[in-house]
Parts: C-alpha cells; structure tokens; sequence
C-alpha cells in the first residue's frame, strides 16, 4: 500500500497530511472514511491527530456510558434491581470519585497514549489509513483482544490481591464495596497502567505477528471493553442484562460480588477462568443460599424475604471486610469504606 506510515515517529511528524492521502481517491470512500480523513487534514499531524482521537474517545464513551447509571441510580424503581439494594451511591460519592478518574484520565492516560502512539506505529498498526477494515477481518480481531484480556486480567488482578499489592496499588479501587458505573476507573495510576496492558496488549500482539490491525478495530475493541467495565460496576442485575442471554459472561453479578466480599471472581469479561481455577467458590456458594433463602421464604411477604436477603448480603460483606483487613495484614483495623 502507497499509504504507509515511515516507520518512525520523526519521519511521521514531518510528513504533512496532505501527502498521506496524496493516492487516495476520496469519492470512493464511504462517509465515515471521509470525516476521519478530514479530521487527518484539519490536525495536519497524524500523531496529534491520533493522540487527539484516542482521548476525546475515551472520555466520551467513558462518561457517556456512565450517564444512564446516574440517572438510574436517581429513580427509585429501578432499586429492585440493585444487587447491593440499600448502597445507592450519593451524589457527593459520585462527584468524589469523578474528580479522581478524571485527574488519572489526565495524569495517567492522556501520557500514555502518546506514548502508544509510537509503539504502535513501529508496529504497523494502521492509523490514518483508509479505507477501514471488512467487518470479517475486525470480529476475529475483537474476540482474540477480549478473551486475551480476560485472561491477562485474571491473573493480574489476582497478583494486586497479594498482601503488598494490594495495600499499596488496588486498595483505592475497592473504596468501594458497593460499586457504581463511574468506579469502573477508579483506581492507583499503576493499576490503571498494568490493568491497561491488558487491554492494549492484545491490539499490539496481533499488530506484531499479523500486522492487519487498524485503529478503528482498536477504538470498537476499547468501546466494548469500557462498556463492560462500567456496566459490570453499575450495581444492577436486569433480567435482560447480558448474562442471563450469555451465561459465562461476568456482568454486574459476577463483578459485584467481588466487591462486596473482597474475594473471588477476579476475571472481567468472562466467567469461566474463575469457574477453572476455583476462584468463584464462595461465590457460587452465596448463590446457592439465596436461592434456598427464597425457596424458604417462598410465601413470607416481600417485606420480610427482602430482610432474610439483606442478612445474608450483610454476612458476606462482613466476611469481605475481614478478609480485606487479613490481607492487609492488619486483622484487627476491620474497614470503614461503607457507600451508604
Ligand atoms: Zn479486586
Ligand atoms: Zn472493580
């Protein structure tokens, strides 16, 4: 292709816009193809352009995605489905834990893609190129990142469980025993950076040893992942949600529980990691007595089934407490990071 990138950065810099697209036959191009090639040309510099993208993407669809949480965490009906129905975040909670993603998005992300940016071109991963990929050479793409991130994610997350780890790095993101949406990126600039390869590795390693992978397959593939990250913080469990309709996938019942116990299911996207190693035992048995909990309860009122409920929401919690307080090494401090 007459259209590839120097492999260097310096070389990259210098080209100008213009003499990127200066083979390309515009009119051919679909709609889509046309706005990013003339996004290209109104930066004039393809890393600015990309690192410009990459960014505005990220906050866009993180805080995108989040909205709809706020809002259902605002109306009162949609508490029945609420897996930690009494923890509904308050405003000053979630004002407090926005102000900390955004300085990390600004600290932490903001310079790492830039520096992405080189890495990626060294790679040949195709960036200001166009026309964009067939949806048939995207969707194998899309699954290999997913299962390989779940699967960097899993031990990962396990490591920042360990006793140092976890005090120093993943602490922050467990503030919260009742997560929300916008606490999908809550967490220590290292855990945002080693959890960050996870989703970035897999893009680079294909680029590596196929060299077919463009940016758009890059911005869908981060699209979903930060759609099933927020969700599966979001606190709710919808019978439409999407893991009653794909049973291993992990989802907000499977992430929430991690939170409020502290232990089991490490995984992100999928179930059955956890389901292998045996790290969803304690989780799999909580399940087993809420179900025998609403056999028993079966013609009590609502009111008390929500109380037998709650009880043993209570138990695991306190359960996770110590748990947490033990891996820090300090049994006796217990921990007050309630949301109410
Ligand atoms: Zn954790
Ligand atoms: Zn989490």
């Amino acid at each position: 292709m007459t259209l590839s990138l120097n492999a260097t950065v310096a070389a990259a810099a210098h080209e100008t816009a213009e003499q990127l697209y200066a083979h390309i036959d515009i009119s051919k191009l679909n709609w889509l193809e046309q706005q990013w090639v003339a996004w290209y040309l109104w930066i004039g510099n393809p890393i600015i352009a990309t690192g410009l993208m990459s960014f505005l993407l990220h906050e866009l669809v993180y805080f995108g995605r989040c909205v709809p949480w706020i809002i259902i965490d605002a109306i009162p009906y949609f508490q029945k489905w609420k897996i930690q129905p009494d923890k509904i975040p308050t405003a000053k909670e979630q004002w407090e834990c926005t102000k900390g993603v955004l300085s990390s998005h600004f600290a932490i992300e903001l310079p790492a893609i830039w520096f992405f940016h080189p890495m990626a071109d060294a790679l040949g991963l195709e960036m200001h190129q166009v026309p964009f990929p067939s949806w048939r050479i995207m969707l194998p793409q899309i699954a290999f990142f997913f299962v390989f991130e779940d699967f960097f994610h899993f031990w990962a997350h396990r490591a920042l469980h360990t006793p140092v780890l976890y005090k120093h790095i993943h602490k922050l993101h467990h503030k919260y025993s009742a997560p929300f949406g916008l606490a999908a990126e809550y967490a220590h600039p290292a855990e945002t950076f080693i959890l960050g390869t996870g989703t970035l590795a897999g893009p680079l390693l294909w680029c590596y040893f196929r060299r077919d992978v463009h940016i758009v397959t890059v911005y869908i593939w981060i699209t979903l992942r930060l759609f099933q990250a927020i969700d599966a913080h979001s606190g709710y469990d919808f019978p439409w949600s999407l893991r009653n309709i794909l049973p291993f996938w992990s989802g907000a019942e499977h992430h929430d529980f991690h939170h409020m116990s502290f232990t089991n299911n490490y995984s992100t996207s999928f179930r059955w990691w956890d389901f292998i190693f045996g790290t969803d035992q304690k989780y799999r048995e909580y399940r087993n007595r809420l179900a025998a909990n609403k056999a028993v309860m079966k013609n009590k009122t609502k009111a008390e089934q929500n109380a037998a409920e709650r009880k043993l929401l209570e138990e695991v919690e306190a359960e996770g407490h110590l748990a947490e307080a033990v891996a820090e090494g300090s049994a006796a401090t217990g921990k007050t990071l309630k949301v109410q």
